[in-house]
């Protein structure tokens, strides 16, 4: 691991039409601001040449570092892969796609230098389809909501880390986008500024309309791993609480009714109700302590257990 100023870590799928164009962007920024860089590459399984591409840039500049992938392994593999590499006290992720602007460089430095550890960009003027920025600005909305954080673009590609909150994260999956609510649950001063976002002009867009529902679930997994974790019993045993006490009364009601008039009340809906909601909360609280169990073999088996 090469000690500079700044790391770029760069995931790339079949990106052979702009990965040069971005480098040279990239390296006419920070020749300006005189820092020592590096620029790793991840090839993330390109069937076109990007990989040649990339060796042609790292025989001319050896700070360039290829990390190749031999399949798609997605971007947060990618991402992580270069996080574990990178030796920069200031660590970039932007796309490969040139849909992000190199020239916002020194304005992320800038908000990190303020005392922020991580500056995540806001495409405010997003120029994407429709199909694409309408989902995204429901899913940033839902987890605004659901995790209290203030950030409008979690999605984006362009960030800029301390060293630190890279060497705390664990991505898998598809958790690569939640990288604010999982630094910021860990203390990390998170700040966003806008930035400017270009239309694609080479290549494809790798993600189709499955990115949608992967994204809720995902979003599931964050708001328990970052609220619950460390307290499942907490949160299931919670619902199943209210819901075996609201099935509970529903029964007491139903008992009543019998000793009152008399008759047989099993056909009476509420019976149904009461039992379903009594079931649900037996299952719920013992869900809960199963997870309790889990965590408590596993105490430190998850990065966000650290803080
Ligand atoms: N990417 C990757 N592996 C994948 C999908 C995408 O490395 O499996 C890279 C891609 O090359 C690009 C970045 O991740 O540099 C963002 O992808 P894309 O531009 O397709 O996403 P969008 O801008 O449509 O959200
Ligand atoms: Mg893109």
């Amino acid at each position: 691991m090469n000690k500079v100023d700044l790391s770029f870590v760069i995931p790339a799928k079949d990106e052979e039409a702009s990965v040069e164009k971005l480098y040279k962007e990239i390296v006419s920024v920070i020749t300006k601001l005189k820092k020592t860089y590096e620029i790793i590459f991840i090839d993330d399984g390109s069937t076109d040449n990007t990989y040649e591409r990339l060796v042609g840039l790292q025989n001319k500049d050896k700070s360039v570092k290829i990390i190749k992938h031999r399949g798609n392994w997605g971007k947060s593999t990618a991402l992580q892969n270069g996080f574990d590499k990178a030796g920069g006290e200031i660590i970039f992720t932007l796309d490969a796609d040139l849909q992000d602007d190199p020239n916002e460089i020194p304005k992320f430095i800038k908000k990190i230098e303020e005392g922020h550890d991580l500056v995540s960009g806001w495409k405010k003027k997003r120029h994407d389809p429709l199909s694409k920025s309408f989902p995204s600005k429901i899913g940033n909305f839902a987890t605004r909501l659901l995790t209290g954080i203030k950030i409008h673009d979690l999605n984006c590609g362009f960030k800029a880390y301390r060293r630190e909150v890279v060497k705390s994260l664990n991505l898998y999956g598809e958790l690569y986008k939640y990288i604010p609510v999982l630094a910021e649950k860990q203390n990390f001063k998170v700040a966003e500024i806008v930035v400017s976002h270009h239309k694609r002009k080479y290549g494809v867009s790798k993600f189709g309309w499955e990115r949608n529902i992967k994204g809720f679930l995902d979003m599931l997994t964050i708001v328990f791993l970052t609220g619950y974790l460390k307290r499942p019993a907490h949160f299931f045993g919670t619902w199943g609480l209210i819901s075996f006490g609201a099935g509970f009364m529903i029964g007491l009601y139903i008992t009543y009714l019998r000793v009152t008039t008399g008759s047989i009340q099993y056909r009476h809906p509420l019976l149904f109700l009461g039992m379903l909601l009594m079931i649900i909360g037996v299952q719920l609280v013992t869900t809960g302590l199963i997870a309790e169990m889990i965590i408590a073999l596993h105490p430190r088996g998850n990065s966000n257990n650290q803080s």
